[in-house]
């Protein structure tokens, strides 16, 4: 049976015209790996909409937090845009998902690819110290159309590293490269091309990507995960699944309607 509870919403962010952030209460029943999705939803006229969301709180925070976009003619998210604090959010509690290290062999380096809202399980990701303790390096690359969609920039790049408990792993491990395809920043271009060339690793100095010693995870619109996936296997890469480790995991960050 699907359990579905309700959250009081604490605090809205709108990061652009496109782009919010929802933070609610969080039942402490409610258990999530770092990286996992549920289901968010409103009730509207009198039936419940939800769709799948990524949690961009960790599991051990007191609250959730959500990562949203907003489609204009969204079933959900024409509606959800305008939501208030106070307002209630339907929070399913069955949790799930790919974006866990436990799916990915042992490695050296940690790559997290991401596209517009699939930074989400992301965030989640970085604040789990565990991740930190798995692995040398952790790159979190987060491609958008334009500059203002770099949403979680403070937080990424100021806000963890100053965290008592693992700030010091952060600022040793975590490695931030946002890049933009449609305005003028310091880097620019898709992800797929940025892999392809070796673009990305030769800017940060590593070494090109290699099952060896890296493991990526990816998340975002389905074409980047299609063509960056049919990139890695080239590269020697195996996605995990079916219960078998593997270098890479996949979440698309929605799903075309
Ligand atoms: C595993 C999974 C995790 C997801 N996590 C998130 C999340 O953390 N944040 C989030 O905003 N959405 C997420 N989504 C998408 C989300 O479920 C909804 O599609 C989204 O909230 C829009 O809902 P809607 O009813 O307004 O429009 P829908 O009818 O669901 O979507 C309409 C169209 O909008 C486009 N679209 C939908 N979502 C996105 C998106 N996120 N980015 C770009 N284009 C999109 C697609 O073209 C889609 O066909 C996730 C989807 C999946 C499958």
């Amino acid at each position: 049976m699907r359990v579905i509870k309700k959250e009081a919403v604490i605090s809205v962010h709108h990061w652009n015209d496109s782009l919010f952030s929802i933070r609610t209460t969080r039942n402490p029943s409610f258990r999530f790996e770092n990286g996992q999705f549920t289901l968010v939803g409103i009730e509207r006229d009198g039936r419940k909409v939800m769709r799948a969301y990524s949690m961009v709180s960790a599991n051990y925070e007191d609250h959730l937090e959500f990562f949203s976009i907003k489609v204009p003619d969204g079933p959900l998210t024409s509606q959800l845009a305008t939501i208030q604090p106070g307002d209630a959010l339907w929070v399913s509690q069955k949790t799930t998902g790919t974006l866990v290290n436990g799916h990915l062999l042992p490695g050296k380096r940690l790559y997290m690819f991401a596209t517009g809202t699939g930074l989400a399980p992301f965030l989640s990701l970085i604040k789990d110290p565990s991740i930190y303790d798995a692995y040398e390096s952790v790159i979190l690359a987060h491609c958008v159309r334009k500059v203002s969609d770099l949403a979680y920039q403070r937080e990424i790049s100021h806000v963890l590293t100053s965290n008592p408990y693992f700030g010091e792993s952060v600022k040793e491990k975590l490695i931030y490269f946002p890049t933009v395809t449609r305005e003028p920043f310091r880097n620019q271009g898709r992800l797929t091309d940025l892999l392809k060339t070796d673009q990305l690793t030769n800017t940060l100095g590593l070494p090109p990507l290699a099952p060896t010693a890296d493991r990526v995870m990816l998340c975002g619109n389905p074409e980047m995960i299609k063509e960056m996936s049919e990139q890695l296997s080239e590269r020697g890469f195996a996605e995990a699944k079916s219960g078998h480790l593997g270098h890479y995991v996949i979440e698309r960050a929605f799903v075309e309607r």
